[in-house]
């Protein structure tokens, strides 16, 4: 019998003590060319960044939808909608803590001083329980490749050079650039922590800031079908 999607309604506990859901399909009746190990798909890990938990949250709907109709073979995914239910609640960036989650991850470029109290790194490399969530759940998964879902300026970032392609894909139909780096040191970054200590691409997706929330997933819908469907063709 087929594997269903695994649903955790609380995979983890945030700063504050809220659950943290995700799903999972880890066993695909995929084609060939899929890998074995999962795509990661993370929103939210700003929390006032509404658009990438939208984005998250419509991918679900198109990866419940897919196995409802059985439409697609699909690459093994794991998704979490919102990784930061703290500061979502609250329309802030950081966690219940404080600290910018996506400066917390313990890469060896941590640093503890941030520029601004909004990239608050935390006392120290992990010390936030929603990233040592994250941290075990990438060793015990060994994705090949993590995707999160941000919003600023309009582009897709990528570190580590293998996460070009990828980042190509999803910016397939958005016209927005692709870059390696997205300007300025993001010391202890979910990317920085992923390429340096694991060598896993790492593609952070920015859509344009305080978007009409109904125009999100019709930019990626086509990017990210791709990337599910015809990976590695
Ligand atoms: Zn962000």
């Amino acid at each position: 019998m087929q594997e269903k999607i695994i649903h955790q309604r609380t995979w983890a506990h945030s700063a504050s003590g809220k659950s943290i859901e995700l799903y999972k399909k880890k066993h695909t009746p995929r084609a060939e060319q899929f890998q074995d190990s999962p795509i990661l798909f993370v929103g939210g890990v700003h929390g006032d960044e509404p658009e990438g938990v939208h984005l998250a949250t419509k991918l679900l709907e198109w990866l419940q939808e897919n196995e409802k109709n059985e439409t697609k073979k699909i690459t093994p995914w794991i998704l979490i909608p919102c990784l930061n239910p703290d500061g979502y609640s609250q329309n802030e960036r950081t966690n219940g803590n404080g600290v910018d989650l996506n400066r917390n991850f313990p890469a060896r470029d941590w640093e503890p001083l941030a520029k601004a109290p909004r990239y608050y790194p935390g006392p120290s490399p992990g010390s936030e329980p929603e990233i040592q969530a994250l941290v075990k759940l990438i060793e015990d998964e060994k994705p090949h490749l993590i995707v999160h879902f941000h919003s600023w300026k309009p582009c897709v970032v990528y570190t580590g050079k293998t996460g070009a392609k990828a980042a190509e894909v999803l910016a397939t139909g958005t016209g927005y650039e692709c870059h390696e780096d997205i300007g300025y040191p993001t010391p202890g970054s979910l990317g920085q922590y992923g390429w340096l200590e694991h060598q896993i691409p790492v593609v952070c997706i920015e859509e344009q800031e305080n978007i009409d929330l109904e125009l999100v997933w019709p930019h990626f819908k086509i990017g990210l079908e791709l990337l599910l469907t015809k990976e590695g063709t």
